[in-house]
């Protein structure tokens, strides 16, 4: 294992998962008599839902016994775990499982199996079942316990397995394999209700459900005695995060703060009609709390986030932004907006580009609009031509890289709590680190800084990173 993973195995297991454990166990038996040590290698898309569910079927590779390798070449076991939100992720995941045929041409006992939320689409199951001979199984989001299995029935030479549950609950007790020393995904929900119109996640992630609080601090507390200095807790919406007794994300925030150690506390993502002052409360008062609220607008016109089905409106969503400046005022925040909805007008998209310029966001992510199969946007008639909406979108991001250079600036001179996350990917005699900005801070130092908090001075705003020194 390289010094930056570690596997984490959960206390208690649900039913479904021991069963899922007797299967790694048999699978261990063969791994353990081949030599050399048969190798995993797992290819991720789309967004940190995905990341932190390739960590579990890293623990569980690695429970059952593979050595991680970085070259799909060398691997004994390929897991491809897809992405479905916009088209451009589907093709880039086929094209990518298309490749490994040739690995599977050159070692021909080698297993690939596709998970994750564009296999969760029956209709894309089918067509890797029928066109990708070479696939041995596929396995819904909601399956991520079941790989074992998928796994020695291919090792045993079975029959192919496309599997779709048809109920998606929480498998609580499946081993983690983390990337990062550092930093940790945590995820207290799965799934979501909102059905954004646009929106295919609700139909490859099922029902909105949470796991109990005591679970989630069973695994926060393993995470910081492990070292972890920085927990994301992760769900579609935690803002509608229930625990078994009605503990919602504000109290569920309030008990991991109270957890032993030194270590900081980020969530995403958060839905503007579910955005509480409870939570901003929380944010306000407890110290731990990193200053940074990701809340997606989608749009500034009332007209389209009607026809988005957002269930608020543009004054609504300025509302939750004043009262959260007049709690936290240094407050950075983000937002996701898409580009290109169905009948979405110059004018509508004007008033897109002046809430960006009111609100005025340490950072944009956006994205042109994608039809996507079965949600209720696909098959509205006023589908808006790619020219148009790769016009729009190129005015949009020249503001928003401009609204976030001036953010930025707040920072300048300020000495600020940074965490050492490693050594610059651009310079390898500078560090890399991260606070409340939402852009990675550069500074000179030694790499034994790394998994520390440090002060930096900020002295430099390249836009998309800070430059600092250490104080
Ligand atoms: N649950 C999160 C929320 O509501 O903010 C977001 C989940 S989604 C994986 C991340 C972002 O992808 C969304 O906020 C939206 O901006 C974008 N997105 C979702 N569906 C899309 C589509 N069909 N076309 C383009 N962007 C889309
Ligand atoms: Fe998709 Fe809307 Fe749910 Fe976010 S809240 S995952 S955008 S349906």
């Amino acid at each position: 294992m390289s010094e930056t993973e570690r596997t984490i195995v959960p206390s208690y297991a649900d039913p479904e998962v021991e069963a899922a454990l007797e299967a790694v166990r048999a699978v261990r038996s063969v791994t353990d008599a081949a030599d050399p040590r048969p190798r995993y290698f797992i290819r991720t898309f789309g967004c940190q839902q995905n990341e932190a569910d390739s960590e579990r079927l890293a623990g569980l590779c690695s429970a059952m016994g593979y050595e991680k390798t970085d070259v799909p070449g060398e691997a004994d076991l390929i897991l491809v775990n897809t992405c479905a939100v916009r088209e451009h992720a589907e093709k880039k995941a086929l094209s990518v499982i298309g490749q490994y045929k040739h690995v599977k041409e050159e070692k021909p006992s080698a297993v690939i199996g596709v998970g994750g939320c564009m296999v969760s689409q029956p209709a894309r199951a089918e067509k890797l079942k029928k066109s990708y001979p070479y696939v041995s199984f596929t396995f819904d989001t909601g399956a991520i316990a079941a790989v074992p299995s998928l796994v020695l029935g291919a090792i045993r030479g079975g029959k192919r397995t496309f599997l779709l549950s048809d109920e998606w609950k929480i498998a609580e007790g499946v081993p983690i394999r983390r990337e990062s020393r550092h930093m940790a995904w945590l995820s207290i929900m799965y799934g979501c209700d909102n059905y954004c119109s646009y929106c295919i996640v609700p139909y490859v992630r099922g029902r909105e459900r949470s796991r109990s609080v005591e679970a989630i601090l069973d695994e926060a507390k393993a995470l910081i005695e492990d070292g972890t200095r920085d927990i994301t807790l992760l769900g579609q919406n935690v803002n509608s995060y229930r625990g078994r007794n009605g503990e919602d994300i504000a109290e569920l925030m309030h008990r991991i703060c109270a957890l032993p150690g030194d270590f900081q506390l980020r969530f995403m993502t958060s839905h503007p009609k579910d955005a509480s002052d409870r939570l901003i409360e929380a944010m306000a008062t407890e110290e731990k709390i990193v200053k940074h609220f990701h809340l997606p607008i989608q749009s500034g016109s009332d007209r389209i986030l009607k026809r988005m089905n957002r269930k608020y409106d543009r004054a609504a969503y300025l509302e939750r932004i004043d009262r959260l400046r007049e709690a936290v005022p240094d407050v950075s925040v983000t937002s996701d907006v898409i580009v290109g909805f169905p009948g979405e007008t110059e004018e509508d998209f004007e008033d897109t580009l002046s809430v960006m310029e009111k609100v005025s966001y340490d950072m944009v992510f956006s994205f042109i609009y994608s039809p996507r199969a079965g949600t209720p946007a696909a098959s509205f008639p006023d589908q808006i031509p790619h020219e148009v909406a790769a016009g729009r979108m190129e005015r949009l991001l020249a503001l928003g890289d401009a609204v976030s250079k001036e953010r930025n600036d707040r920072f300048l001179g300020r000495v600020l709590r940074v965490l050492t996350e490693g050594v610059s990917k651009q310079d390898g005699e500078m560090l890399t680190g991260r606070g409340a900005p939402v852009r990675p801070i550069h500074f000179r130092g030694n790499p034994s800084l790394i998994g520390q908090f440090v002060q930096v001075r900020i002295t430099g705003n390249d836009t998309f990173c800070l430059r600092g020194e250490l104080v």
